[in-house]
């Protein structure tokens, strides 16, 4: 009987690979192959293995080996290439390779019964697509046609910085780029496959119409996380088998298996929600460029306001850079930025004078607008005037957050959930104030002033049902929606044609906090929000608008904004950075631990710190973090940096070795590359 040993990889927080005894047996026609699954057992569970290596023999003792179960042979086995890159990941990130490479594969491929498999390959080998006709696309305007060019021209790796002003057409770009990649490859006999990825799940329905509208032919699949476990299988067996000509997705969709990709498309590739905040904490467009590179294939990162480090990228010459100066549209216009000075207008419920007869102009007009505050809720807190007392989370540094229409007090933090006290619960006073502002509140405030409009509040509260985001972004395509007030969910990315006015809530915040990206995350955000409004063309006597609630009318970041000047923010901010040494200049890692007492989670970074040698590494005193206790544990931090990217990954290597040998029971994780500090 013919055996092998297999080396497998499973997904476990073991930083090392398993081999398996595998006999032949009748039922099983071929060999095993490097990148099919297995079934094995592993303790007393049975789990997935991938096969990294088929070998003759095995170092480890022969009556320690266990057998393999079942060998899945119905699907081609994953690339070599695709191994590399979760290889990759593993290495950078110091995470198994196992828990790279596994959690993104779809449950049913790594538990179904086999039936259920080819059921689905079975479905995705006879689907067709719908005959129709696609929709006709616009004339390009020089910009879009020299970046398109530009694009499609690429032999080989490169990555394209698409710096495009808001409304600017940079979806049109990436369709007219995938088009004709896939018509060069079709002319030449090759495959093709596009990926295109965008920061928001509320995002991929509108670019997924896009898609279809445009290119009926394709077969189109999606990857994010709220696909049902059958539509995941599906769709990513459609792009592991190469069916799918396009896959659309939100971060995950990084680590899909493309077989045949020729083109990568970062839509909003400075958006923080391309980096993963748990677990595996990648980065997915830095992983998008190194896939381009590894395949040897362009890539496209699109932004109005491009992320500094891209930006920096792009002036070393690292980057091409190509711009988009002008709204698409004709006679659209990027709208007048207006600052209204808090410190002159009372708002004693948020909303100035000014802004108020904005909206009111606007509903005359039949007109939307948009309000954008980034928090969610009522009121961040509750308070009682005769004690003192106040909504603290009793696991948390944080205050409950008070949900008025459900009648709860929150935290946002550990998830806890109170009934709004009927009275103070030290001092027994009714009269409990909510301080400050929250979307709720506005929004009951807007319909107070407003009572004929119809006002819509989109936050993560307003859209927790399945598909409720997307029927309230439909209402306002639709022109049910006078006002709509949300937080950073309707600050980005979508195409509304109505919209006229955007406000600014409480933006002032953001300009003083401890984290040296939190003025770029802001400016990044406003001229994002403030790119939803004036995207169709307008009548001459009518202009579109930007109002910004402020105290601070002379901050920098806001003169830049007023003057649409992205350029001259990041330039400024990069200058900053470099004479700060901070990244992109220097690179950067975290350790984070959690103990029961902050001294217990600081004693152990202190002793982290003095684990190796470090030379040419910095490597900070351990401080506890900014939100120190989130669900009654401590937390703090250790943060190294390095003026050689190279130099900090040969330290973390063996650094992470010692740190697990130490076999702690207090949890930790390493951050390569972190964004929040
Ligand atoms: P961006 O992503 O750059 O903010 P979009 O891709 O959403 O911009 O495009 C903004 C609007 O411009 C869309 O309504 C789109 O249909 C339109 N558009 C894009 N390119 C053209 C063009 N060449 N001619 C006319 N309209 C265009
Ligand atoms: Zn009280
Ligand atoms: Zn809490």
């Amino acid at each position: 009987m013919l055996k092998k040993i297999l080396k497998v990889a499973i997904d476990t927080p073991l930083d090392t690979t398993f081999d398996y005894r595998w006999n032949a047996t009748s039922t099983e026609s071929a060999l095993p192959h490097v990148g099919q699954f297995v079934r094995l057992p592993f303790g007393r569970r049975e789990v997935t293995g991938l096969i990294l290596d088929v070998l003759d023999s095995s170092d480890v003792e022969e009556s320690k080996l266990r057998n393999v179960i079942e060998l899945r042979q119905q699907i081609t086995p994953l690339a070599p290439e695709w191994i590399a890159l979760c290889q990759f990941a593993a290495d950078y990130y110091h995470r198994p390779l196992g828990e790279v490479a596994l959690p993104g594969v779809p449950k049913h491929l790594r538990d179904a019964k086999t039936a259920s498999i080819d059921r689905t390959l079975k479905k995705i080998r006879t689907q067709a697509a719908a005959p129709a006709t696609a929709e006709p696309a616009p004339a390009l305007n020089d910009d879009q046609r020299a970046a398109v060019d530009a694009i499609a021209g690429t032999r080989g790796f490169a990555t394209h910085l698409l710096h495009g002003v808001t409304g600017s057409g940079k979806t049109e770009v990436y369709l007219n780029a995938a088009q004709a990649v896939l018509a060069q490859a079709g002319s030449s006999g090759q495959r093709a496959q596009i990926l295109l990825l965008v920061p928001e799940i509320n995002l991929t329905p509108q670019l997924e119409h896009h898609v279809r509208a445009r290119f009926p032919q394709l077969n189109i699949a999606t990857l994010h996380s709220q696909l049902s476990e059958g539509e995941r299988l599906r769709h990513w067996l459609s792009a592991h088998e190469g069916y799918a000509d396009i896959v659309l997705g939100t971060r995950l969709a990084v680590l899909a298996s493309l077989p045949h990709l020729k083109l990568i498309v970062i839509d909003e590739e400075h958006d923080p929600s391309y980096k993963q905040q748990e677990g595996l904490r990648y980065s997915a467009r830095d992983l998008a460029v190194w896939r381009a590179r590894q395949l040897n294939i362009p890539i496209v990162l699109g932004s109005a306001t491009p992320s500094i480090e891209s930006w920096h990228h792009a002036g070393s010459g690292r980057y091409r850079k190509l711009s988009l100066t002008q709204r698409a549209v004709a006679h659209a216009a990027l709208p007048r930025i207006g600052l209204i000075d808090m410190e002159r207008n009372k708002a004693p419920d948020g909303l100035s004078p000014p802004l108020i007869s904005a909206l009111r102009d606007r509903l005359a007009h039949g007109e939307q607008s948009l309000l954008f505050l980034n928090r969610r809720g009522y009121a961040p807190v509750m308070h009682c005037d005769a004690c003192g007392w106040i909504s603290n989370c009793r696991r948390c540094t944080a205050f409950m957050v008070l949900h008025k229409p459900e009648r709860r007090l929150r935290c946002h933090h550990c998830s806890l959930e109170l009934r709004v006290p009927v009275s103070c619960p030290t001092c027994g006073n009714v009269d409990l104030q909510p301080l400050g502002r929250g979307t709720q509140r506005v929004e009951e405030y807007l319909q107070i002033l407003f009572p004929d409009a119809r006002v819509l509040r989109i936050d993560a509260d307003s859209t927790r049902r399945k598909g409720s985001a997307q029927q309230a972004f439909d209402a306002v395509h639709r022109g049910d929606v006078d006002i709509l007030l949300g937080t950073q969910m309707v600050a980005k990315g979508h195409d509304f044609q109505r919209l006229t006015l955007v406000g600014v809530i409480n933006p002032d915040t953001a300009l003083f906090s401890q984290d040296y990206r939190a003025g770029e995350r802001l400016f990044a955000q406003l001229m994002q929000v403030a790119g939803r409004a004036g995207r169709a063309a307008m009548q001459q006597d009518r202009h579109s608008e930007v109002l910004l609630q402020t105290r601070y009318p002379q901050h920098p970041l806001y003169r830049a904004l007023l003057a649409h000047d992205y350029a001259g923010f990041a330039e400024t901010t990069l200058e900053e950075r470099r004479s700060a040494g901070m990244p992109p200049f220097i690179y950067q890692a975290l350790l984070r631990a959690e103990a029961k007492t902050l001294g217990a989670a600081l004693e152990f970074l202190q002793s982290a710190r003095n684990l190796l040698p470090h030379d040419g590494i910095s490597i900070n005193e351990p401080v506890p973090m900014t939100i120190t206790r989130v669900a009654g544990a401590e937390r703090a931090q250790l943060l190294l940096e390095s003026a050689s990217r190279a130099q900090l990954q040969a330290f973390l290597k063996p650094w992470m070795q010692s740190l697990r040998a130490l076999k702690t029971r207090l949890r930790w994780s390493l951050e390569v590359d972190p964004v929040d500090i």
